[in-house]
């Protein structure tokens, strides 16, 4: 049996059966990493003998009768969430010797559930990026053309689902990092909720924004995944005192009881027609499966990338100071004075991307500008989370395709910040609500790419997601398809 192919839900009930060990299991998948990782390059940290260790636990955790769903489930963990005793990077060079004290709540939750971790994922540095090659270690490789992108900053999460290197992982979105990533190599990837998930332990990119969520081979298993990462954390004051259901109950074979809002301005110009031609036969799937579609419109999205792009850089740059050379992380050796220290650690510790990041946001947070740039960027926000709130008066999701293109070829877009932002145009709108949103594949390009739907839904209605993204998944077949590695 190959066991690196199965699903989460799938695994689970082999390994009640017996039919295999959690150490056999961890063992194949470390094998699978050890073939095609240096292909891949999705993990920037493998931590093979605390997995093999983790392993063993969850067996006698199974002996003992003590098994969850996620029990002796090998992940990867994307390497921006703290793992006490294993260097947490962010793909900066400034943590690359960063060992954190302590887990983050998510992991913690995920490891007392008798998850297995294998190892931490590549990203872009800080997460600020949509292809990963912000990454101090290099980029990872799309496993369905290992010439283009994963997609990011969770690129290293979804390409080693995607290559089978794990079950599943963990990633994070602050403008799409899930979601964008998931679409490109063919998985599916969910943000939950903005508060559903604890961010303690995460590290912080834009505080407003941030959530962590699953990335998956299918929507079952990002049900089991967030079953578990779910639910109020006191050691995060925006995480929500709200309890969270069995997301597996709302996995229904039928949209009958589901009404389907189409934004108008979510089908441009500029979006490749194999989307376009996509997206479109993903809504008659729907339609077939006794949803009511209805038009709707947002118009306030064209300003979402222009206010992200304030917000997210003033509140990163303010996340970032706290990297300066002193309490912790990379301290240049040239150190003359205070001062010099400061300023070399973070002109040597910070890539392009980040310093860039640092720079907008420091000028829209400065004294004479915050008025016209920040709090303008936040009024406009609240906006767009109004156009939301408006249109789900008349629908219970949002479908839409959730990047305008398929992924790009390594080297295509770095040289221009403004065409590698513009691949997070329709994710975005959806951080800066708050609301949930899941992408799920539905088609291939005619170069054989992966394309993914994206679906939104109520603060806090992620089984609205849930039933929709089940539905169709279970009447298609593009998440069995695998790449050729
Ligand atoms: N690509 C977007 C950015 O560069 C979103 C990143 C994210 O969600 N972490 O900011």
């Amino acid at each position: 049996m190959t066991l690196h192919t199965l699903t989460i839900h799938e695994t689970h009930n082999l390994l009640k059966k017996k039919s295999f060990s959690a150490e056999e299991l961890t063992e194949s998948l470390l094998k699978r990493i050890e073939k095609v990782e240096p292909a891949v390059k999705a993990y920037i940290t493998l931590t093979p003998e605390q997995a093999l260790n983790e392993a063993r636990n969850a067996d006698r955790m199974i002996s003992r009768g003590e098994m969850t769903p996620l029990t002796g489930i090998p992940l990867a963990i994307k390497d921006i969430i703290s793992t006490k005793g294993t260097i947490t990077t962010c793909a900066s060079k400034i943590l690359e010797n960063y060992l954190p004290i302590y887990d983050a709540t998510v992991l913690g939750k995920l490891k007392a559930a008798g998850a297995i971790t294998l190892g931490k994922a590549n990203m872009d540095e800080f997460a600020m990026g949509s292809s990963t090659e912000n990454s101090y270690f290099g980029p990872s490789k799309n496993p369905w053309d290992l010439t283009t992108i994963p997609g990011g900053s969770s690129g290293g999460s979804a390409a080693a689902v995607a290559a089978d290197e794990c079950l599943g992982s963990l990633g994070t979105d602050t403008g799409g990092s899930i979601r964008q990533p998931a679409t490109f190599c063919g998985v599916v990837g969910l943000k939950p909720t903005y508060g559903r998930v604890s961010r303690f332990g995460l590290i912080a990119f834009g505080s407003s924004l941030d959530q962590i969520g699953p990335l998956t081979k299918d929507v079952h298993d990002a049900a089991l995944l967030m079953n578990v990462s779910a639910g109020y954390d006191p050691k995060d004051s925006t995480s929500v005192d709200i309890d969270a259901p069995d997301y597996t109950s709302f996995l229904k074979e039928t949209l009958a009881d589901i009404t389907i809002g189409v934004p108008k301005e979510y089908f441009i110009e500029g979006i490749d027609p194999d989307v376009e031609i996509s997206a479109d036969k993903a809504i008659k799937v729907m339609e077939s499966l006794g949803a009511n579609i209805v038009k709707i419109s947002l118009p306030h999205t064209e300003y979402a990338l222009p206010v992200y792009y304030l917000i997210a850089p003033a509140e990163a740059s303010s996340n970032l100071a706290r990297y300066d050379g002193v309490k912790y992380g990379y301290r240049s050796p040239n150190d003359a004075n205070l001062i010099t220290m400061y300023k070399r650690t973070r002109s040597e510790g910070f890539g392009t991307e980040v310093k860039r990041r640092i720079m907008l946001g420091t000028y829209a947070l400065s004294a004479g500008y915050y008025d016209a740039y920040y709090k303008k960027a936040s009024q406009v926000r609240t906006l767009i989370k109004t156009d939301f709130e408006k249109a789900f008066r008349k629908c219970d999701v949002i479908l839409t395709p959730t990047s305008p293109t398929p992924a790009f070829k390594i080297g295509e877009k770095i040289a221009d910040p403004l065409q590698m932002y513009l691949s997070d145009v329709f994710t975005i709108p959806g951080n800066l609500a708050g609301i949930p949103a899941i992408s799920i594949p539905c088609g291939f390009s005619r170069s054989g790419l992966p394309i993914g739907l994206q679906i939104m839904a109520r603060h806090f209605a992620e089984g609205n997601l849930f039933q929709t993204a089940y539905a169709y998944e279970k009447s298609t077949e593009w998440h069995l398809k695998k790449p050729n590695l």
